[in-house]
């Protein structure tokens, strides 16, 4: 908190749509008069030590700030740096990935109430980056789960389904194929279901989850899914093509000391600089963030212009079926506030 009782957030516009659709956050906590006061970093990689690293004056800020706001950042397939989200992640230990998708009011998909939360393990597993040539056409990939990073994240999963007053929390796995690993990760959330009285806890197949949600997500409406990395980052995609795409679904990478929230969404390359990019998914991150910080009016003020223009459907940006402009969408929830 700082001068003018504003609060200092650190701002990486990311690559791609990044900076298209950060100009739309600024431009709508502007209109809504939010006190938050952004400080633009720039996370371009940096060779230190033979180690692809991010600037200190970035990794400064967020320390500094506790909460930052991120666009996407692009990854080269195969070659090149190690990915930058992956290193902003390890770097400040955000442990755990929120993601929740909920139907929006306008936009028509096969359900009208889907309303998801899913918790994805954000350190370790399938995403831990130990991959090796064992002989000449051989390599093979190291999937590490720990005790440690596994209570981490299930006991915030537990600990979110108390607060936000969800019935129970399911970890999804395949511990019948991945007896030690994906085992270890369920023996872990029954231990830790103990600590939580008042929410439920059972367990689910990862390919039978699949099936199930996207045959009837309605019973997943009064749940907290919790999963290894791998699962959570597929199964959120799915959720959010549940509810009318990648354009729509935020999430927050929550850590004990900072926090970074971005949207589920990559850079875009195919449609970047061309104002076509549907900026709703940085704005629900960015209402998650405010929510994050304790403040609920400010992020309900915003919430209710976003949720209202979108169902009006005047102003809908490509990937909703219209055609606004990103910066037109903006000024149409900018008009509401
Ligand atoms: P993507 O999410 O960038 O794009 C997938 C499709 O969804 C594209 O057709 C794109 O046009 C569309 N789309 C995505 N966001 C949209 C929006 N806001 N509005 C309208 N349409 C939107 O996935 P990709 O093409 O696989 O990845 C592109 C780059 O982004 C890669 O370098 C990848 O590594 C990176 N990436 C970064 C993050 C992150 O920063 N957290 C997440 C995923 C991918």
């Amino acid at each position: 908190n700082d001068r003018q009782g504003n609060y200092t957030v650190t701002l990486i516009e990311g690559d791609g749509i990044g900076p298209e659709i950060s100009q739309s956050v600024k431009d709508i906590f502007a209109a809504a008069k939010t006190p938050i006061e952004w400080e633009s970093v720039d996370v371009t990689p940096q060779l230190k030590d033979g180690r692809t690293v991010i600037p200190d004056k970035a990794i400064d800020s967020v320390k500094k700030n506790y909460v930052a706001l991120k666009g996407p950042l692009a990854t080269p397939i195969g070659k090149g740096h190690v990915s930058l989200n992956l290193t902003l992640r390890r770097t400040f230990n955000l442990f755990a990935n929120v993601r929740p998708c909920k139907s929006i009011a306008g936009y028509k998909t096969p359900y009208d109430n889907v309303d998801t939360v899913l918790i994805r393990e954000n350190t370790e597993g399938e995403y831990s980056g130990i991959e090796h040539v064992v002989v000449d056409g051989v390599v093979q990939s190291i999937k590490l789960i720990t005790k440690q990073a596994s209570e981490r994240v299930l006991r915030f999963a537990f600990q979110y389904a108390e607060d936000v007053g969800r019935k129970k929390v399911r970890a999804v796995h395949k511990a019948t194929i991945m007896k030690m690993s994906d085992g270890l990760f369920l023996k872990t959330a029954r231990d830790v279901s103990k600590d939580f009285a008042k929410v439920d806890f059972d367990a689910e197949l990862l390919d039978n989850t699949c099936l199930k949600i996207v045959t009837d997500p309605t019973p997943y409406n009064d749940k907290v899914l919790v999963m290894p990395n791998l699962y959570g980052d597929i199964l959120s995609d799915m959720c959010a093509g549940l509810i009318g795409g990648l354009g729509l679904t935020p999430s927050g990478n929550i850590g004990d000391e900072c926090s970074i929230f971005e949207a589920v969404h990559g850079s875009a390359p195919d449609i970047a600089g061309k104002g076509l990019a549907n900026p709703t998914a940085l704005l629900l991150s960015s209402i998650m963030m405010l929510q994050h910080m304790g403040l609920n009016d400010h992020a309900d003020r915003i919430q209710k212009a976003i949720f209202d223009t979108l169902a009006e459907g005047k102003q809908l940006t490509g990937d909703l079926g219209g055609k606004a402009k990103t910066h037109e969408y903006a000024q149409a929830i900018m008009s509401r506030l």
